[in-house]
C-alpha cells in the first residue's frame, strides 16, 4: 500500500503519519511526496484560525472511489512552548487523518490515535495528579478517540495495579533487577530475544556466567553502599532454566550474598519458559532459594504449531512439567499463550483455552503475535500463513471472556508496533497473584537495573521521571569481552540518578 500525503512537507510529522498508517495496511509506505504507484492520495491541512488550530483531510483513492472528508479542531491556548504546539498540530493532524482511514478502510481503531506501547501510563499520570476519573475517562476518549471499551480495559488495570501495589507512585527511590541469561535448548521462530541455542557450547555458557557473577556482585555493592532496596528480581533471557541446577544453584547464592535484604525483596521470578529445560532437581534448587513465581510457557497447545515455530518440545510436555512444579511447591505459575500463530484459527485456540482450564495457572498472558523484523518468521512470511484480522480480533475477545469466567482480572497490558490486527498483549491474573515486576515494567515508575547479556536497564530519575535507557549487548561474546565496562557506566548513571 503507498499513501501520498500532499500538504504536509515537514519531515517531523512523517512518523506520526507512518504509524497510524501500519495501524491499518500492512508495510505501508507513506510519502510526503509524491511517489509512483500511488494507491492513496490524501490532502491534509493545517491552519490556525480565531484561536483554533483545524486540520482537514480528503482522501482520494486512485480508482473509482468517492473522496472521504474529516476535519478536527482544538483550542491554541496561549503561551504553548514550541514542543506543546506540535504536540498540538500532530494531535488534530491525526485525528482527521485517523477518521478519514477508518472510513475507507471499515476499520475502527479501539485505540483511536494511541500508538505508544503504555497506555495505562496515560491514566496513571492523570489519577497521580489527582483528575477526576470522569475528566480523565473524557480526556482519552475525545483527545485520544480511544474507544469506551478500552478505557473501561485500562481502568480495571489501574485499579488493581493499585490494589496489589499501593505504594506504586513511591517506588522511584527502590529498585527492580532484570537478569538476563541469553540461552535456549533451541531457537523459536518468531523469536527476536537474545537466545543462543546452548548445544555443546559449555564453554561460552562458563565465561558468560562469570561476567554476570561480576556483575551481581558489584551491583549488590553499590546498592548496599547507597542503602537502595530491592522491590523485585526478574530472571530472564532466553530461558534462564536452561543452564544446569548447579549453575542456577550457584547464581541465586550470589544473589543472596550480593543484593541487599533479599528475604524482603517482594518478588522473585524464574522464566522457566521452555518445559524441555526444567528438571525435579532445577525445581529443587528453586525450591531451596524460595523462589515459587515462574513461567512455563505453553504459547499453544497444538503440536503442530510447535512444530511449525521451533519449539522442540511436545504438548505433554508442558502438561506434565506444569504438574511438577506444583508438586514440587511451585504455587505462582504463569503461562503464555500467544494469539495468531501460524495456522492457527479460533478452534486452535479454544483447544488452548480448554486445556489451560484444566490446569488453572495463577496467571495467563495472552500475547498478540507481533510480526518483529528481527525474527525468521518475518524474514519468511509466505512460508506462515496467519489468521486475517477479524479472527485475531475474534480469539482476543475469547481470551478475554474466558478469563472474566475464570476469575482472572487483567493486570497489566502493553502494545507492540507490527502487532497483528493492531491489538494488545494482556496479563490475566487471579486474585492476588499478580506479577509486581510486570507492573513495575510497563508503569515505569522505578529504575530497572539490566544485568546479564541483552539485558536493558530503564533509568527512571526519582525526581523527574526522565528515563535513560541503557542496553548490554545482545551477544555473549561482545558481553564476555566487556562486562565490567558495561558495569561501571551503569553504576556512573546510578551515581548521578541517586546521589543528589
Ligand atoms: S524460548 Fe523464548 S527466548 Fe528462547 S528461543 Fe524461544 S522465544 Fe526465544
Amino acid at each position: 500500500m503507498n499513501i501520498q500525503i500532499n500538504g504536509i512537507h515537514e519531515e517531523k510529522f512523517h512518523r506520526p503519519l507512518q504509524l497510524i498508517g501500519n495501524l491499518f495496511f500492512e508495510e505501508p509506505t507513506v510519502s510526503l511526496e509524491p511517489i509512483e504507484d500511488t494507491d492513496l492520495i490524501i490532502d491534509i491541512s493545517i491552519k490556525e484560525e480565531e484561536g483554533s488550530l483545524k486540520a482537514h483531510a480528503s482522501l482520494k483513492g486512485t480508482k473509482e472511489e468517492k473522496e472521504l472528508n474529516a476535519s478536527y479542531s482544538k483550542a491554541v491556548q496561549s503561551g504553548l512552548t514550541e514542543k506543546e504546539y506540535f504536540r498540538l498540530q500532530k494531535n488534530v493532524l491525526s485525528h482527521a487523518y485517523l477518521t478519514v482511514l477508518q472510513n475507507y478502510t471499515g476499520i475502527i481503531q479501539k485505540w483511536g490515535i494511541l500508538t505508544g506501547m503504555r497506555p495505562t501510563k496515560l491514566l496513571h499520570k492523570s489519577t497521580q495528579a489527582g483528575v477526576s476519573r470522569e475528566e480523565a475517562h473524557k480526556s482519552l476518549m475525545e483527545n485520544y478517540m480511544i474507544t469506551p471499551e478500552k478505557v473501561e480495559l485500562m481502568q480495571s488495570i489501574v485499579d488493581t495495579q493499585l490494589e496489589v501495589v499501593p505504594d506504586l507512585y513511591d517506588l522511584g527511590k527502590e529498585v527492580s533487577i532484570y537478569i538476563g541469561i541469553p540461552f535456549c535448548p533451541t531457537k523459536c521462530a518468531y523469536c527476536t530475544f537474545p537466545a543462543f541455542a546452548m548445544q555443546g557450547k559449555q564453554g561460552r555458557v562458563d565465561s558468560f556466567l562469570a561476567g554476570l557473577h561480576y556483575e551481581m556482585r558489584e551491583m549488590g555493592k553499590w546498592l548496599k553502599e547507597n542503602h537502595i532496596r530491592i522491590t523485585t528480581v526478574y530472571y530472564g533471557g532466553g530461558t534462564p532454566t536452561s543452564i544446569s541446577a548447579e549453575e542456577m544453584d550457584v547464581l541465586y547464592e550470589e544473589m543472596y550474598e550480593s543484593f541487599p535484604d533479599v528475604e524482603n525483596i517482594r518478588e522473585i521470578t524464574v522464566e522457566a519458559g521452555r518445559p524441555d529445560t526444567i528438571t525435579p532437581e532445577k525445581l529443587e534448587v528453586l525450591k531451596k532459594w524460595n523462589i515459587d513465581r515462574i513461567s512455563i510457557n505453553p504459547q499453544s497447545y497444538t503440536q503442530e504449531t510447535l512444530k511449525a515455530i521451533g519449539r522442540h518440545h511436545t504438548v505433554e510436555e508442558t502438561i506434565e512439567k506444569f504438574h511438577l512444579a506444583r508438586k514440587m511447591a511451585m504455587n505462582n505459575i504463569n503461562m503464555d499463550l500467544i494469539i495468531g500463530l501460524p495456522n492457527e484459527g479460533i478452534e486452535e485456540f479454544q483447544h488452548s483455552l480448554d486445556e489451560t482450564e484444566k490446569l488453572m495457572p495463577e496467571s495467563l498472558t495472552v500475547h498478540t503475535l507481533s510480526f518483529k523484523r528481527a525474527s525468521e518468521m518475518t524474514q519468511n512470511k509466505d512460508k506462515y500463513k496467519v489468521a486475517p484480522r477479524e479472527e485475531v480480533q475474534e480469539m482476543m475477545s475469547m481470551a478475554e471472556k474466558w478469563t472474566k469466567e475464570h476469575a482472572y482480572k487483567p493486570y497489566y497490558l502493553y502494545r507492540q508496533k507490527n502487532i497483528l490486527g493492531n491489538l494488545e498483549n494482556v496479563g490475566y491474573s487471579l486474585a492476588n497473584q499478580e506479577s509486581i515486576y510486570n507492573i513495575m515494567i510497563m508503569e515505569e515508575v522505578q529504575t530497572i537495573i539490566g544485568i546479564g547479556c541483552g539485558a536493558a536497564s530503564k533509568f527512571v530519575d526519582p525526581e523527574t521521571g526522565k528515563i535513560t535507557h541503557f542496553n548490554n549487548p545482545k551477544d555473549p561474546k561482545s558481553y564476555n569481552e566487556g562486562f565490567q565496562d558495561y558495569t561501571q557506566k551503569k553504576i556512573n548513571i546510578l551515581n548521578d540518578l541517586f546521589e543528589k
